[in-house]
Parts: structure tokens; sequence; C-alpha cells
């Protein structure tokens, strides 16, 4: 099996995976790239996975669909373009002989949802969309920080060896943001500097995992007690409030240069 990200527009990946023969791609906002790889490679297009409505995961989704007659699977309780089988948590499905569950992640938006297959060459894996990023997460643009934080703590809870596929290479900013957090973090220290070289040679950071995440990722630690200390200083949040703490450290990357 091959998984591959094809890069498009500014920073997204449309993330292919194929057996050599059949193809799955997830959140495909532009058909042109999905094409060209599928063509060059000789593979059939069986299935588009959408984890949610924002038009750079979804723009390609007709053409695509219209081209190759792939399933469209997506979230039950967002505006994706008809027809579309709608999953929500807990749902099961089967694509390409994988079986993926799903994960409902509201935050980013409303009715996210997210695919996790605990077998896939050995490793778990998991298509997160825009809610979890390389050391960052999803801006709240429809949840509450609630709803975020939640989400995050039921993928945090994932094998620490899933590999955690996101939509966008933010991974250094969101790196840059992280140190200015938690400046004496050596892992994160170190992890910043793989992720420059590797971007210095046009290589993804991802994906990433979740055992990696929990020890770099400042959205996956609000629990820390330098993170909660930090989110104090920000803005006089209460260090003892969970949730306070996660939405000032959001609220925080939100205003960060
Ligand atoms: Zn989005
Ligand atoms: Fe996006």
């Amino acid at each position: 099996m091959n998984l591959t990200p094809l890069p498009a527009f500014q920073d997204n990946y449309l993330w292919l995976l194929d057996d050599g023969n059949r193809a799955l791609v997830v959140d495909p906002g532009d058909a042109r790239p999905v094409q060209a790889a599928l063509q060059s490679a000789g593979l059939q297009l069986e299935a588009i996975l959408v984890t949610h409505h924002h038009p750079d995961h979804i723009g390609g989704v007709d053409a695509l669909r219209d081209a190759t007659g792939a399933k469209v699977w997506g979230p039950a309780r967002e505006t994706i373009p008809e027809p579309v089988t709608r999953l929500a948590e807990g749902d099961r499905i089967e694509v390409l002989g994988l079986p993926f569950t799903v994960i409902d992640v509201p935050g980013h938006t409303s009715g996210h949802i997210a695919y996790y297959c605990d077998l896939f060459d050995g490793r778990p894996l998991l298509f997160c969309g825009d809610t979890l990023f390389s050391g960052g997460c999803g801006r709240l643009f429809e949840g509450t920080p609630a709803q975020m934080l939640a989400s995050l703590d039921k993928l945090a809870a994932l094998p620490a060896d899933t590999r955690v596929v996101c939509t966008h290479e933010y991974t250094l900013s969101n790196l840059k943001f992280a140190l200015a957090v938690e400046p004496h973090n050596a892992e994160l220290i170190h992890y910043s500097e793989r992720c420059t070289e590797l971007r210095a040679q046009d290589r993804p950071t991802l994906p990433s995992s979740i055992g990696q995440e929990l020890r770099i990722n400042p959205f996956l630690r609000t629990r820390e007690a330098g993170i909660r200390q930090a989110a104090q200083a920000f803005n006089g949040t209460d260090p003892a409030d969970d949730v306070a703490v996660f939405a000032a450290v959001r609220e925080w990357k939100n205003t960060f240069r």
C-alpha cells in the first residue's frame, strides 16, 4: 500500500492511498493533481473520503466523482456535494479492503469527522482533516473550545504509533508558536530542527504520530503545568480550568506572529 501526499494550493496535501490498482483520496480540494497522479500510476479511484465542508477540502469532489465513478463518504451534518454517504461517530466502512471507523471531532467545523484505521501496514492510520496538525490544531470557525478539546482528547487517546495524516503543511509555523509556549521542551526543540531540515529539502513533515504530537503539540498538552502557567501569563486565565487554558492557548496562537 502507498500513502502519498499530493500538494495543492498554498499548503494543502490531498492524500492518496493506493494498493497499486485501486485508490482512495482524502479531501480533494482540487481534482487536477489527483487526476494527474491516478493517470501516471494507472490507478482506479474507488473512494473519496471527506472530513469537513471547507472549499479546500471538497472543491474537486464533483469532478473526480464524474470522471471516475468513485463513491463519496462524508460527515452526516455538513453540506457536501451530493450524492454522498453520510457518516457519524462509530460508523464503520471498508475501503480498499481497509476497515475505517469514524470519529466525530467537532471544533474546526461543527460536523467535522476523522477516519481511523487500526490496520494499515502494521500501524494504525488517522485521517484527521483540519482538526489536528503537527504542532497545532485547526482554528475554531464553528465549534467551541470545549468541543475542540474533547475532540483532541479522543485523538490523543489513540495508540501512540498511529500515523497522523493532516491536510495542511503548517508544521513550521505551528512549531514556532509551540516554542513560544514551551521554550524548554527539549523534544520540541529537536523536532523543530528535524522539520526545518525536511522543509529545506522541500519534503513533507507529515505524517506525524500521536506519540510525537503528545510530546510536542501545545494543544494536546494544555494540562501540562508549564502550559497552564503560560496561559495564565498570557491573559490571566484560571490555570486550573482545562477548557479556559485550552481557549487561551488557541487565542494566543490566533494572534501570534
Ligand atoms: Zn478547514
Ligand atoms: Fe483546510
